[in-house]
């Protein structure tokens, strides 16, 4: 057995009959064990199927549709080699011209992360990926479309800029991902993602990764899978398991000296804290950089450019916080990110669930705290919907809420809230289909 077929021979993954050349970069990545998404998802794939499947950030969900494709795409030479009846040394390049993979992801920074895993995963094959997405030249990325690419990662409005320039062809694609489905529609993709779709071959092979699952989500799967497998890891709308979920009740103009007692007597190190506007996002950061944390903000109206170093100094340790709104957060991918805080509650209750997955990833334990205002009781209530469970709130002593002050509470009650309860019931306890 050579050497490289005995490393693969004792891997955790070998059971999914990936490649010899795919299971050593995962050992060399220190990947021992598929992730349950990971163990549903790769034989599905291999095998075929369409699928969808409800996966967090942080479950592996990247590797889970990659690996697959990866060692679909190596396939063409083995059948090619089949006929001299000896076996390759290792799947090289592909021998089929023009697109064979698009993942489509809703920002350009999870295009980035995911465009980083498959040049990552796919180092031992000569499979070539690009990245298109908004706010950079178009011009430099059709020159890398025209010398021919295997797999592309795109965000939509840019693909289609490129598709209606002509820079490249979809007519060969085989393999189609959409991943943060929910995030793409929320942000108003849908029609690019229809235009993109028409210009797709027919017979291909479409993934559906999504965090949360509605209505618009199933209406989308009916048009573009075809009997998919449906995958499920833990229970949908759910914050993954290794989450410890805290919520201190504080009045509002207490948050920032609360939250800046959490960070020094906790000596928390990497925290994203999350802010539902820009200009609170700027001012926050602001104000913990005044009280020593060195803190940045993080959100749409930096440059490229400017985002990816203020993300790189927080990876590397030399801003400890960086203060994000939910848009610019999609796509972090920190591995040891322990801490993240919702210092506002997100309006859309969903958010909660995409926030808080950006720490406890891939089985590192991670704590979600959330600082609530009486203002905001009813959004919690709408998370604890989405969740399913109760969030129990506690008081920070020296930081309790003071009850006696008045408080506006919009839409008391929770009315979405209600409504979304109500609809649970009817479906027997679970949303949608
Ligand atoms: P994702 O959910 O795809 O964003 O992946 C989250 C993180 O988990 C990434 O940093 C991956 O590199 C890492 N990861 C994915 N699969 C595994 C695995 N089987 N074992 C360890 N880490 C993994």
């Amino acid at each position: 057995m050579s050497e490289r077929a005995d490393s693969a021979a004792n891997h955790g993954f070998s059971s999914l009959s990936l490649r010899p050349e795919l299971l050593q970069v995962l050992t060399e990545l220190g990947y021992s064990q598929p992730t349950p998404i990971q163990t549903q998802a790769i034989p599905a794939i291999l095998a075929g199927q369409d699928i969808m499947a409800g996966a967090q950030t942080g479950s592996g969900k990247t590797a889970a549709f990659a690996l697959p494709i990866l060692h679909k795409l190596t396939e063409p030479l083995l059948r090619l080699d089949e006929k001299n009846e000896q076996q390759p040394e290792a799947p090289s390049c592909s021998q089929v011209s023009g697109i064979r993979a698009l993942v489509l992801t809703p920002t350009r920074e999870l295009a980035l992360q995911v465009h980083g895993s498959f040049v990552k995963y796919a180092k031992q094959t000569q499979l070539k990926s690009a990245l298109v997405y908004g706010g950079v030249s178009i011009d430099a990325q059709a020159q890398i479309l025209a010398a021919g690419v295997d797999i592309l990662v795109a965000t939509p409005g840019r693909l289609l800029d490129h598709l209606r320039r002509g820079s490249m062809s979809l007519s060969e694609l085989e393999f189609l991902v959409f991943d943060e489905a929910d995030r793409m529609l929320d942000m108003g993709f849908k029609d690019e993602i229809d235009a993109i779709v028409k210009q797709l071959p027919k017979t291909r092979q479409t993934l559906l990764f999504s965090a949360t699952f509605d209505d618009s989500i199933y209406g989308l799967s009916q048009s573009l899978l075809r009997d998919p497998k449906r995958i499920e890891v833990g229970e949908r709308n759910a914050a993954a398991v290794e989450i410890e979920q805290r919520v201190y009740a504080v009045d509002s103009d207490r948050k920032l000296a609360l939250i800046t007692h959490l960070i020094e007597s906790g000596k928390l190190q990497q925290v994203l804290i999350f802010s539902r506007k820009k200009v609170a996002a700027d001012k926050l950061a602001a104000n913990l950089t005044k009280a020593g944390i060195g803190a940045q903000a993080f959100h749409g109206d930096l440059s490229q450019g400017a985002r990816e170093k203020v993300l790189q100094s927080f990876k590397d340790g030399e801003v400890r916080v960086l203060v994000a709104t939910d848009v610019a957060a999609r796509g972090i991918d920190i591995i040891d990110l322990n801490y993240v805080v919702n210092y506002e509650l997100p309006y859309k209750a969903e958010d909660y669930v995409h926030r808080i997955g950006r720490t406890g990833r891939a089985g590192n334990k991670g704590v979600a705290i959330t600082l609530l205002c009486r203002e905001d009781e009813h959004l919690l209530e709408e998370v604890e919907v989405v969740l399913d469970k109760r969030l129990p709130q506690q008081w920070l002593a020296g930081f309790e809420p003071d009850l006696t002050k008045s408080v506006d509470t919009p839409r008391k009650g929770g009315r979405n809230a209600h409504k979304q309860r109500a609809k649970k019931r009817a479906n027997g306890g679970r949303r949608g289909r």
